[in-house]
């Protein structure tokens, strides 16, 4: 075992079942993406694979990161800066996932390296605010933004997001700002509907931005269900939780 912080035993090398199990679903996981991949072609270029572990404990986090995990995704600001905190010998990028309230913006440019759920001009503003703050406090790198769009025809599957005739201003607002990086588009599939279809039209919305913006080239799709589709239309972020950590609490 080298000498890498992110490679040190949590228990220092006795037998963890949970490490155990976390390794196996981790190489599953791996393996459907390289395979998705290869099938799509996209060997040479197979997308970034961020472990969402939310709701799950800190000592988690240190496990994925020993078995070589290098981005976790987390959607409460609150949960995920206690973390961050907690583990902030390890090298880890933090990907904010979730709904983001604008007064929670100085927090989170604290310690996320990407935020995956832009969805509005005034979280747009609040995020450059806290971003040139902390730019000049500690000169960080700039903030990765992805703007969320809502890939639903009716509002009652509706899960959060801009609509995509919004796109194009947000898209302006945040390629103007200092310390912000226009990282591209990022939806989640429609509950309990097939994913190809919000895939493909989240791919035809990620083409319009890249006309544009061109360095915006991130599409932030996939997950634990549906992680096959998103690679085969293009995702360069999977965003994968529960077949690797295994069911969240339903309420904490
Ligand atoms: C929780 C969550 C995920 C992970 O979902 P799984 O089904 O557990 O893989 C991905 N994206 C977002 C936005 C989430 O909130």
């Amino acid at each position: 075992m080298n000498e890498h912080p992110n490679t040190q035993q949590p228990d220092g090398g006795h037998t963890d079942p949970r490490l155990d199990q976390l390794r196996e679903r981790l190489a599953a996981v791996r393996e459907r993406i390289s395979s998705a991949a290869a099938a799509a072609g996209r060997a040479e270029s197979p997308p970034q694979l961020i472990v969402v572990t939310k709701f799950h404990p800190a000592e988690d986090v240190r496990r994925l990161a020993a078995l070589g995990v290098t981005d976790v995704g987390e959607n409460r600001d609150q949960e995920a800066s206690e973390k961050a905190a907690a583990l902030a010998g390890l090298e880890l990028r933090w990907h904010f996932i979730g709904q983001l309230q604008s007064n929670k913006a100085k927090s989170v440019v604290k310690y996320a390296h990407a935020v995956h759920s832009v969805d509005r001009l005034p979280l747009a503003g609040a995020l450059a605010k806290a971003m040139a703050a902390e730019q000049e406090r500690t000169g960080r790198a700039p903030l990765e933004c992805f703007i969320q769009v809502s890939l639903d025809d009716d509002a009652g599957g509706h899960r959060g997001g801009a609509l995509p005739a919004d796109v194009p201003a947000l898209a302006e607002q945040l390629a103007g700002s200092a310390g912000i990086r226009l990282a591209g588009v990022m939806a989640v599939a429609p509950f309990g509907a097939d994913p190809v279809p919000a895939f493909e039209k989240l791919a035809e919305l990620s083409a319009r931005l890249t006309a544009v913006h061109p360095g915006a080239t991130g599409i932030s799709a996939g997950m634990s269900q549906d992680l096959e589709q998103a690679v085969r239309l293009g995702a360069t972020h999977l965003r994968v939780g529960s077949d690797i950590l295994g069911p969240r609490p339903a309420l904490r």
